[in-house]
């Protein structure tokens, strides 16, 4: 499966200790992420990243492109709550593709891990045949 990935400032942390949490079930995927975020995440799991451009450079968007073209299967974008308008529309832009091509999307822990755990299980396996 594709994941995507991606974290505000304040929550790059969290980000990396979720990839080293769950590394052993991220390392069967392919790991699609904004330029700072998939280099975090690589830096601290040492698994390979595609990397889009950085966030604000237009890395959201060419996330986006990729989910109209149904080729990501669930996005963790973990957002600052307190993120000004720029980083909140590219949130909003990215969760309204998700929900146009019913991609499951968490933005906060604890959606995360109930999805990457939910993957494991293989409750996304019906994206495969959907493909
Ligand atoms: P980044 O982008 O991973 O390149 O920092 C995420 C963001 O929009 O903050």
């Amino acid at each position: 499966m594709n994941i995507g990935l991606v974290a505000h400032d304040t929550k790059k942390r969290l980000m990396q200790n979720l990839c080293i949490a769950y590394r052993g079930i991220l390392s069967k995927h392919e790991l699609y992420a904004t330029e700072t975020t998939g280099y975090l995440v690589e830096e601290v799991t040492n698994l390979n990243v595609h990397k889009y451009l950085s966030g604000p450079l237009g890395g959201t968007q060419q996330l986006g492109a990729q989910i109209e073209h149904n080729e990501i299967d669930m996005v963790i974008f973990l957002r600052d709550p307190e993120a000004k308008t720029r980083k909140e529309t590219n949130v909003f832009n990215v969760l309204a593709l998700c929900d146009m091509h019913n991609i499951p999307f968490a933005t906060n822990l604890a959606t995360a891990e109930l999805l990457v755990m939910a993957l494991e299980r293989g409750d996304l396996d019906w994206r495969e045949m959907y493909k």
